[in-house]
């Protein structure tokens, strides 16, 4: 038997090979994108679960597109325009899938910036597209390499995450929010925006979403993952109404709809009196967890000097840190002997780039002090195999 070479060839997710080593007593894992598992809303979920468990309707196969009253929902919640419409997904993991099925033929162009999220890359290499990527700086990406690979041609899609970026934190500027909408309508270009940090804003001011600068060639994916809690896969698409009966007909071939009873749980969280100050709370209790991380990578920077460097971010559940020039597999292999576990920088490239050097940090799963703890163990493993 022969299996699909982009399959066969797919590297498994080193993220979620090191999430195992999660559990590992003595490991300290500054790796994966986890939520702190004290944000789950498990009070809420105690009240609003007797009624759910006692609804068969809920044991039913239901609508493709999803629950409708999660969805009527998410239409208030994200003050979605008439023109468009929403589908639930099981998670954002899934939406980006359906967008490259629906959108993305073998050797379509896509572009990702560089460096992306992983998960959006494997599921682009799956469909056999052709990945383009742009640099991305500071306040978002390399507007001339932008418009530069949408005027070469054939570009679909531009896959994006423009808060609180994952890997590096980056949160886009409002001038390159609105010139990237623009390039977009002017190409003809789908913009695909993935918005799972968007609420996890614990400083600065929140921009409008680059989606709501062209909703007619945009679609969003808004997760629940990262404020409710990613067990649920739940997560909802906002597109232009017309779209939707292709997503219909693809999704119903995947896995003819997302789970009712978790679609139900997510509207009812939602719609709790206690819900708001819940994400609240969730939010500055990952702004403590920012804070020890931002402040341990400080005195770090500083005693190891030239090479070492992060920009701050304001929201989200990562931080990057810029190594010297190494071999960070090596650093993140000899972290792991060290008790701590790091993703290094090359896991979010396409293959056929060149990696900046730097290792992705999470602060959102850990409390405080043993976030110190994982950055003494990162600190000895960097002086040790890099040296001062
Ligand atoms: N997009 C990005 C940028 C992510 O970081 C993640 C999860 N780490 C996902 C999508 C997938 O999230 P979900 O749990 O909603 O599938």
């Amino acid at each position: 038997m022969t299996p699909v070479t982009a399959i066969a060839d797919l590297k498994p997710s080193y993220i979620r090979e090191i999430l195992n080593l999660a559990n590992h007593v003595d490991i300290i894992s500054l790796a994966g994108g986890l939520p702190c598992p004290e944000t789950f809303p498990t009070q809420i979920l105690e009240e609003v679960m007797p009624a759910i468990a006692a609804d068969k309707q809920l044991l039913q196969y239901a609508p493709t597109v999803g629950y409708a009253p999660l969805i009527s929902c998410l239409h208030a919640r994200f003050q979605v325009p008439e023109t468009h419409g929403i589908m639930i997904t099981t998670g954002s993991q899934q939406g980006i899938d359906l967008c490259a099925r629906v959108f993305l033929g073998h050797g379509d162009k896509v572009v990702t910036e560089s460096p992306s999220y992983l998960g959006a890359l494997q599921v682009f290499a799956i469909a056999q597209a052709t990945v383009l990527s742009v640099t991305q700086e500071s306040d978002g990406p390399n507007l001339q390499q932008l418009e530069d690979l949408f005027k070469a041609g054939d570009v679909k899609c531009f896959y994006t995450v423009p808060d609180f970026h994952n890997p590096t934190g980056c949160c886009w500027s409002l001038e390159k929010r609105q010139a990237v909408a623009a390039l977009c309508i002017r190409y003809q270009v789908l913009l695909i925006e993935d918005a799972p940090y968007r609420d996890i804003r614990f400083s600065g001011t929140s921009l409008p979403l680059v989606s709501s600068f062209c909703p007619e060639v945009a679609i969003c994916l808004r997760s629940f993952s990262k404020i409710l809690a990613p067990g649920l896969r739940v997560a909802a698409l906002i597109m232009p109404k017309r779209w939707l009966p292709l997503f219909d007909k693809v999704k119903q071939a995947t896995d003819l709809h997302s789970a009712s009873l978790t679609q139900s749980v997510a509207l009812a969280v939602l719609e709790h009196s206690a819900f708001e100050q819940h994400l609240a709370d969730t939010v500055a209790r990952y702004s403590t967890h920012y804070e020890a991380l931002a402040n341990e990578l400080d005195v770090l920077c500083r005693e190891l000097g030239s090479g070492y460097q992060f920009d701050p971010v304001e929201g989200g559940m990562f931080i990057w840190l810029k190594l010297p020039d190494c071999d960070t597999y090596q650093v993140a292999k000899a972290a792991i002997e060290n008790g701590v576990t790091v993703v290094p920088s090359a896991e979010f490239y396409p293959s056929s780039s060149k990696p900046q050097t730097a290792l992705r940090l999470n602060f959102s799963h850990n409390e405080p002090e043993v976030i110190r703890e994982g950055i003494s163990r990162l600190k000895q493993t960097l002086v040790s195999t890099l040296g001062y």
